[in-house]
């Protein structure tokens, strides 16, 4: 058995720092193959990268030579090499090869240049395909939204916490729920971490939570997955107009985190870079905004909610994110305050991505007194014995409080410009697909 340190002592990235002559090892796999007459090029993937290796008749035995001529793509190798800083190489480095072990040889890859063509096979076979560059470096970007999401809320004083995934009332409304069996009875799973997230500002004051969050969206629209990660914060003592502050800050910061971190990253998907925004974002009302609509042809009647089409006709006037506030009661959840100067409204608003993109994040101020929030759930036609836990809090020192939720695929599909919100995860969950 190979000891893996001893075939580790560089890899992709450390080489830049080798001195030419020096002989070096390295674990990966082979990304992709060019076979020449005299010379073949394995470009090998680790965990930071890529590295080319290059073997000749001249600095590889015959043995080796051959095994780099056929060795299958993906197949997972160590490699000693000697150094060479080369101009023409893709980091300005490659390796000579001299030794080549293959530790699991690969089959032929079963993802052929038609699947390519075809996103449904693409992701029959994601399991392989997240492999590609292009995937590789998306899922970093990804990982670098929820850092920098919890550096923001770190730097900020709040405390992670983590809420359930079985649930028994309903967040968002029972159209969007997800039912299933829980031993003699039945529970959903959660659609967002609200509610928990109510309860607990009671002892740490501002609370975040990054999970997934379930809908059962029946509309297959290019920005709704099924399952999707939910970034989503809550702040005692704070109104509407201070989580709007916190959203844009947070959106700007996640921002310039990931220009600062991930632009190699980010120029893979994306050559054009990132547009980094700073706050403060405009607002709009919801009045104002259906104006515009109007104004482009849009028929709705004040007091509808925007839909995908609406926020692509509204967002396509913006270049930079902007604030929908002041949605009709009408369209939000029973939990939303109304605006006490016009109760017709709510304090709560949409972050919405220019360009067509839509809504990003969702946030307002929640009712914070108990016999307000009772009355409201009777007026939405639910029934208060449902959200019994939900209303007790209020009956113990709730104040005023607003939180938002911002959906990871979403916020990633805008910014890096996905054709479809499934590309922004490792496995995607949709209305047609829990496979692989
Ligand atoms: P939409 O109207 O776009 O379906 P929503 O109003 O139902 O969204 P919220 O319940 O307010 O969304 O959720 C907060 C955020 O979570 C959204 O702004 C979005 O970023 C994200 N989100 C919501 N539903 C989905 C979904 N099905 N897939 C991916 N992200 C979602």
């Amino acid at each position: 058995m190979i000891k893996w340190l001893e075939y580790r002592n560089s890899n992709s990235k450390d080489i830049v720092k080798r001195s030419e002559g020096e002989s070096v090892r390295i674990l990966g796999w082979v990304s992709s193959k060019r076979v020449h007459k005299d010379k073949i090029f394995l470009s090998i993937r680790d965990r930071y990268g890529y590295l080319q290796i290059v073997a000749t008749p001249e600095e590889s035995s015959d043995n080796i030579f051959n095994l780099a001529k056929t060795i299958p793509v993906e197949s997972a190798i160590a490699a000693e090499g000697i150094v060479k800083h080369d101009p023409r190489a893709p980091n300005g480095v490659e390796l000579r090869l001299k030794d080549l072990i293959v530790i699991s040889k690969a089959d032929i890859w079963p993802v052929t240049k038609s699947a390519l063509k075809s996103p449904e096979l693409m992701y029959d076979k994601r399991h392989l395909t997240i492999r590609g560059p292009r995937s590789r470096a998306i899922l970093l970007i990804r990982s670098g939204v929820i850092k920098a999401a919890m550096e923001y809320f770190e730097k900020n004083d709040y405390v992670l916490i983590n809420a359930p995934t079985f649930i028994t009332s309903a967040v968002e409304g029972g159209a969007t729920l997800f039912k299933l069996k829980y031993f003699d009875d039945y529970a959903y799973l959660t659609q967002s971490s609200q509610f928990y997230e109510e309860a607990a500002i009671c002892v740490f004051e501002k609370v975040y939570v990054i999970q997934p969050s379930f809908r059962a969206e029946k509309s297959r629209t290019r920005r709704h997955l099924t399952e999707f990660w939910h970034i989503e914060a809550e702040a005692a003592f704070a109104d509407h107009d201070d989580i709007m502050k916190v959203e844009e800050e947070l959106v700007s910061y996640m921002l310039n985190y990931l220009n600062e971190h991930y632009s190699g990253e980010i120029k893979t998907v994306k050559k054009s870079g990132i547009k980094i925004y700073e706050p403060p974002f405009p607002r709009i009302s919801y009045d104002e905004a259906l104006e515009i609509l109007h104004s482009k042809g849009v028929e709705m009647e004040w007091g509808e909610d925007f839909g995908a089409d609406e926020e692509r006709v509204l967002s396509m006037q913006f270049d930079t994110p902007f604030f929908v506030y002041g949605y009709p009661a009408s369209t939000r959840s029973f939990y939303h305050m109304n605006d006490p100067d016009r109760p017709e409204v709510t304090l709560s608003s949409d972050l919405m991505a220019p360009d067509g993109y839509g809504e990003i994040t969702s946030g307002g101020q929640r009712i914070h007194d108990y016999n307000e929030l009772y009355n409201k759930i009777i007026s939405f036609g639910l029934d208060p014995s449902q959200y019994e836990w939900y209303l007790e809090i209020r009956k113990y020192g709730m104040p005023p409080h607003a939180g938002f939720g911002l959906g990871v695929e979403r916020f990633m599909r805008w910014i890096l410009e996905l054709p479809h919100i499934r590309d922004a995860t490792l496995f995607p969950r949709t209305p047609s697909r829990v496979y692989p």
